[in-house]
């Protein structure tokens, strides 16, 4: 079975909420998300080392907006002006669980 997503809002400027449909409620604040981008400028292809330094990403970051790709992942347009990385179900789950 595959988790889907009931609701996703913002609980205030810097944070992101989705209730998922297994009832589990998540939140992350957007710099966080930020850090974990999946994209190819973020993350080296080959070696799936992290290229993007953490500390260059504000900790007051934002959202611009948020959008739906198909059924299991989300496309997150920072205020930063990067909007490259598709965030999977699956990632922003162990994104939630992790520190
Ligand atoms: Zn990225």
């Amino acid at each position: 079975m595959s988790v889907g997503v009931k609701s996703i809002y913002q609980v205030d400027r810097y944070t992101l909420g989705i209730d998922w449909t297994d009832g589990i409620q998540h939140r992350w604040r957007l710099a966080h998300l930020r850090r974990h981008c999946p994209c190819a400028a973020c993350v080296d292809e080959w070696t799936r080392k992290r290229t993007l330094d953490p500390e260059s990403v504000q900790e007051d970051l934002i959202a611009q907006s948020v959008e739906s790709v198909g059924r299991y992942a989300l496309r997150i347009h920072f205020a930063d002006g990067h909007d490259t990385g598709i965030y999977s179900y699956q990632l922003l789950r162990e994104l939630a669980s992790s520190p």
